[in-house]
């Protein structure tokens, strides 16, 4: 047993409620439980409780056994004076009192729990299975688990938007500055996400924006940046590229990354970062204000065509510097359009509509999340073994919020499969 599992409990009644006594012997009758309080003060408060014949309304304090009262010295405190009943798994010979002296009636409810309830309770808690609650997932309906993905995407998105905010304060509330180092950061994918966001954390878009036209210069910057034209090398564009750095380094007193942040183990060549950054550079040459232009695109079709880049001749040849390559699969694949709309554009759309208190922007976030492919990753994988597949990204999105923030952090209490399940 544990404080939160029986605050579930009384929260949703799951105990025996006929004839219900105080310690004292004196009749009860829960007219109204109270509202779950997660801040200081008393569990539940606003409660209705009858005991005996009288009616009282104040609050309800939940502990394990009776003496934990006076362990955490609530007789001391006028905060508890408004406790009208003392639930406890167990009682013991001491009776809680309030700052005045008088004696709160107790009710215990161990031989009143519902042993369904803490069977599973206990089967949850083993978290043997990829969820905890793999053995009785199938048998939660439908309509429960959807609702209940609906809350979590936008919980995730609110989440996202919390981070937004971050790297708006720290931009001066520079949306395109934001947009371009989210969009950086999932160029990245899972190994470079990091140094992508340095490396765009490094270059505010109003530098990009005085050489947006020339590609050359473009990519001067980025690799420049990136820390990758520090040496001479043998072919002759990076070297002019190496040039041009130099001087746009001094113009715009640049510090540049070290090249050692990048990896390109185990990755495929067209993910290699240099690849990446190509097409980052070419992104940036065709439309510097990417936030401007996203934000108004109308559908995911739109954000597509302006994801689709062409990359400078080099990079058509080769996936590092100084290695030519026959064949370059140098464009911006589908799979990565989507995480840049689902994981970029998407969570900025939606923060700015927060920002800007216009439900249109948000109501326009989601609705991209509907219209885009559902991901595939080990995550969904686990779901479809468990019955549950995606339609769209919109449902991929809060199943690995479902996971992450709920499943593996054995948050089953606050998940509505769990109450199902449960109760
Ligand atoms: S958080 Fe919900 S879905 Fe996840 S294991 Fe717990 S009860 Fe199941």
């Amino acid at each position: 047993m544990n404080e939160k599992l029986l605050h579930f409990i009384w929260k949703f009644r799951l105990f025996e409620q006929n004839n219900l006594c105080t310690t004292a012997g004196e009749k009860i009758e829960i007219v109204h439980q109270g509202t779950y309080n997660t801040d200081s003060g008393a569990d539940f408060q606003n409660a209705k409780i009858r005991v005996g014949n009288t009616l009282w309304a104040g609050n309800i304090e939940i502990h394990i056994h009776s003496k934990d009262w006076f362990a955490h010295k609530h007789e001391q405190d006028a905060a508890y004076s408004n406790v009208i009943l003392h639930v406890v798994y167990e009682s013991g010979n001491k009776i809680a009192t309030r700052k005045t002296g008088e004696a709160i009636p107790t009710l215990e409810l161990k031989s009143l729990i519902n042993a369904n309830t803490l069977y599973r309770y206990e089967v949850l808690e083993k978290r043997k299975a990829w969820i905890p609650c793999a053995k009785f997932f199938k048998d939660v309906d439908e309509f429960t688990v959807k609702n209940f993905l609906e809350r979590l995407l936008i919980e995730r998105l609110e989440n996202k938007v919390e981070q937004i905010n971050l790297l708006l304060a720290e931009s001066e509330n520079n949306w395109e500055n934001v947009m371009f180092q989210m969009i950086g950061r999932y160029f990245g994918a899972s190994i470079n996400k990091e140094p992508f966001f340095l490396l765009a954390k490094s270059l505010p878009v109003k530098v990009l924006a005085k050489h947006q036209n020339n590609l050359l210069q473009m990519e001067a910057l980025l690799f420049g940046q990136a820390g990758f034209l520090e040496e001479k090398m043998d072919d002759e564009y990076p070297n002019q590229l190496r040039k041009e750095y130099f001087y746009l380094k001094r113009l715009h007193q640049l510090q540049p990354l070290k090249k050692e942040v990048w990896k390109f183990l185990r990755l495929r060549p067209s993910n290699f970062p240099t690849l990446r950054l190509a097409q980052l550079a070419a992104l940036m040459n065709k439309e510097v204000k990417l936030f401007s232009k996203l934000i108004e695109a109308k559908n995911t079709k739109a954000i597509h065509q302006l994801f689709e880049v062409e990359v400078s001749t080099y990079w058509q040849e080769h996936y590092q510097f100084d290695k030519p390559s026959k064949k370059v699969n140098s464009h911006l694949g589908g799979v990565m359009k989507n995480i840049l709309l689902i994981n970029a554009v998407a969570p900025i759309l939606f923060a700015n509509g927060k920002y800007k208190d216009n439900e249109n922007y948000c109501d326009k976030a989601v609705a991209l999340l509907e219209q885009c492919e559902a991901e595939s990753n080990a995550i969904i994988t686990g779901w479809q073994k468990l019955s549950l597949s995606a339609a769209n990204a919109y449902e991929t999105q809060a199943m690995l919020q479902l996971k992450n923030e709920y499943c593996d952090k054995f948050n089953c209490l606050n998940c509505a499969i769990g109450t199902k399940i449960l109760k």
